[in-house]
């Protein structure tokens, strides 16, 4: 089985960006199995070194959006990819909108190693 670790690199890593490609999320939200049964409405790619987000695990600790302490907040802003389901969007034809940010961001870690196993905003 994909560990929660596996899952968020799945999920929210792509070092290689980000591309000024405005059918980006459209492509990876398919190519990373977040379309598959649904589309995933909201999700975040961040175009950093998988050590640089791993390390946020032992930045600023503060409280998840669901009320659990294992948040914590990058002290340097990334640079990431947003993508959000469009409004006319359907199921199995997943259409996203992709917009390009430099935040900072917050991830919940877990386990040992102590690393992310969700994204939980951008700031
Ligand atoms: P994401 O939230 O990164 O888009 P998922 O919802 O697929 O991805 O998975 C999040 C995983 O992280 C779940 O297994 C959940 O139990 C775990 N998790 C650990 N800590 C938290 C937290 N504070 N808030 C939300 N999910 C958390």
């Amino acid at each position: 089985k994909e560990s929660r670790a596996k899952k968020f690199q799945r999920q929210h890593m792509d070092p290689d960006g980000p591309s000024n490609n405005p059918n980006y999320c459209n492509q990876m939200m398919r190519r990373r199995n977040m379309t598959e049964g649904r589309c995933k409405p909201v999700n975040t790619f961040v175009h950093e070194p998988l050590v640089d987000v791993q390390a946020i695990c032992f930045q600023g600790n503060i409280t998840c959006k669901n009320g659990q302490p294992n948040c914590h907040k990058s002290s340097s802003s990334m640079k990431i990819t947003d993508c959000r389901v469009t409004s006319g969007s359907k199921y199995p034809n997943c259409d996203y909108r992709t917009s390009q940010k430099e935040r900072h961001i917050i991830v919940a870690c877990e386990g040992n190693p102590y690393v992310p196993v969700h994204f939980d905003a951008s700031v």
